[in-house]
């Protein structure tokens, strides 16, 4: 399943694939438009989302 951000800027929507969601998201502050190329604040519960993933990841991992 993939997530959409909408750009704040210029209201483009970038999807994000699951694997950057539990990769990268939980980490990053910010994520670049891919259409005007400015920052945009990742979402609170995208990075709480994020993190669940990659702590569950984890934990099957072992
Ligand atoms: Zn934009």
């Amino acid at each position: 399943m993939d997530y959409i951000i909408f750009c704040d800027h210029c209201g483009m929507p970038k999807p994000i694939v699951e694997h950057i969601m539990r990769e990268y998201f939980w980490i990053a502050q910010q994520v670049y438009c891919n259409n005007c190329e400015k920052p945009n604040q990742i979402p609170k519960y995208l990075q709480e989302l994020s993190l669940e993933m990659h702590k569950e990841r984890n934990d099957k991992s072992d």
